[in-house]
């Protein structure tokens, strides 16, 4: 059974959301369109990757790409959720990578066919502990940031999401229906590159959580 860890306390994972091309100068850093409406993708469970535990890279990709978001857990539930009422539902707050076997999802977007293989794999969806949202506002701009080897490679300012939390909370409520201890990873900033066997990783998400994994060797 999937888990995460809010405020200590184990919560159970549901679904796993993640919204591509949310930042417009990552958009650009990839030679991609904006999107008219959230690009929508999902990771299975037995992708997450707590804080503390080691990251395997798979084999069969030679190009596997950090891509550093602020993730949501979802509270309370819903479908057709307004706008007005999105960030009632957030119940907690955290940071995580988006692994990207970008190789792999190159040749995936060239033959039209889906990105799993990509964004799928074991280790694909490393996320914080969560802090609850009660003691944060959690319509302020959250800033963050990603450290290998002790040098920055991504800054973050969700105050850029070109898609903000209350619309991606609302529109995926809308099209799949939210659950209690769903995740959501709201897209990354500029900055993705590589990571190599042997990479220590440190997310940040400022003033409230940080992360640490080590890339297996
Ligand atoms: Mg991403």
């Amino acid at each position: 059974m999937a888990v995460v860890r809010l405020d200590g306390v184990e919560q159970h994972v549901g679904n796993i959301f993640c919204i591509g091309r949310n930042y417009a100068a990552h958009v650009a850093e990839l030679g991609n369109q904006q999107e008219e409406e959230p690009l929508v993708f999902l990771k299975p469970t037995s992708a997450l990757t707590l804080s503390g535990q080691d990251i395997v890279l798979p084999a069969y990709s030679a190009d596997v790409h950090h891509e550093c978001e602020l993730v949501l857990l979802i509270g309370k539930g819903g479908n057709d959720i307004p706008e007005v009422d999105a960030l009632s539902h957030i119940t907690g707050l955290g940071i995580g990578l988006d692994l990207t076997a970008r190789d792999v999802q190159s040749e995936a977007k060239k033959g039209g066919k889906p990105w799993t293989k990509a964004k799928g794999f074991r280790h694909a969806a490393c996320v914080s502990d969560f802090v609850a949202a009660e003691s944060v506002a959690a319509g302020q701009p959250f800033t963050f940031s990603l450290q290998v080897n002790g040098a920055i490679r991504q800054r973050g300012d969700t105050s850029l999401l070109l898609f903000p939390l209350a619309t991606i909370i609302s529109y995926l409520s809308q099209v799949y229906g939210l659950n209690e201890g769903d995740l959501i990873y709201t897209g990354t900033p500029q900055g993705v590159a590589a990571l190599q066997p042997g990479d220590v990783v440190q997310a940040q998400l400022d003033g409230l959580v940080t992360a640490d994994w080590t890339v297996s060797a």
